[in-house]
């Protein structure tokens, strides 16, 4: 049986359910801050310029990340990605390199002088990765883990924080909230796409919510466009769009040879992709009309 006396006794800093404030996001809302920008060793997210991370899906090889990493630099991006502990939605696919992928990915971030992002999965890999990772990622689908949340709130590295696939914007600011309240106030929110009616593409990229999003935090918000539409040919025109929108920066997926990648294949740019994504995102909007006619007229 229960001892009803224990149940009151539980009175960690996560439980200050009597002092529940009334903004239910008192630390992600612009009323605790109005701008911040995180660090990522020399990298400013949230700041005058936007920022580009890329690499691929999944570390798969030294050969394969330390060209990713070269190529990548060469092109402009600033922090470099590879998946070594990945969340498979079967588990007959490809489940990383663990540990060995780590050292890879600090190796190719080295060689190619960029700050480096990884996925953490589960609780118990955070000590290991933080030995390595600049950058730490949870992921789509453990938005809401709120033990994994509660451990990377006294991690001391940079977070991106994934919106869930059907989280709502206020559940993935609530998120944020966690990481905040338990100490760590580099977060970054990163929007990837979330469940529809529509399955034409593997998620829909919510771009309203980033600039709302912008207007009710004071965190950098980017965009992935590549788990977001899963298709190579819409990446650069969707990374444009979420700058445009307000985004502080994006993160795709690059790979050598994307045909025959182990995770993700159909949503990872080639070298020469990302490269003329970069053309891309640097040259100007289409011009917009004006009616000098109804100009004058006014
Ligand atoms: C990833 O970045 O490789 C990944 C699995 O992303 P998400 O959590 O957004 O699906
Ligand atoms: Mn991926």
């Amino acid at each position: 049986m229960l001892d009803g006396g224990g149940l009151g006794k539980i009175t960690n800093e996560n439980n200050s359910h009597n002092a529940k404030p009334k903004n239910a996001l008192p630390l992600v809302s612009h009323e605790a801050k109005t701008n911040t920008i995180v660090w990522v060793k020399n990298v400013a997210i949230g700041g005058n310029e936007a920022v580009v991370m890329a690499g691929p899906c999944s570390v798969e090889s030294r050969e394969q990340v330390v060209s990713t990493a070269l190529a990548i630099k060469q092109s402009g991006a600033c922090v470099l990605r590879g998946g070594a502990y990945k969340p498979r939605t079967s588990p007959y696919d490809f489940q990383g390199l663990g540990v060995e992928g780590l050292k890879l990915l600090r190796e190719a971030g080295d060689i190619a002088d960029l700050p480096v992002i990884t996925e953490v999965m589960s609780e118990e890999d955070v000590e290991i990765i933080c030995d390595y990772a600049d950058m730490l990622q949870i992921g789509a689908r453990n938005m809401q883990n709120f033990a994994l949340l509660r451990k990377l709130a006294r991690a001391r590295k940079p977070v991106l924080l994934k919106r869930g696939a059907s989280a709502t914007v206020k559940e993935w600011l609530s998120a944020a909230e966690y990481l905040l309240h338990g100490g760590n106030e580099s977060v970054v929110l990163c929007e990837r796409g979330i469940k529809t009616f529509d399955n034409s593409l593997r998620n829909t990229l919510d771009l309203a919510s980033v600039a709302l999003v912008k207007e009710m935090t004071h965190l950098p918000v980017i965009v992935d466009p590549s788990h977001a539409t899963g298709k190579r040919s819409l990446i650069s025109a969707t990374a444009k769009a979420a700058i445009a929108v307000g985004a502080d920066g994006v993160i795709v997926e690059v790979h050598p040879n994307p045909e025959i990648a182990l995770s993700d294949s159909a949503q990872q740019l080639t070298f020469q992709g990302f490269s003329e994504m970069m053309e891309n995102l640097q040259s100007p909007l289409r011009k917009i009309f004006v009616n000098e006619e109804l100009a004058v007229c006014v």
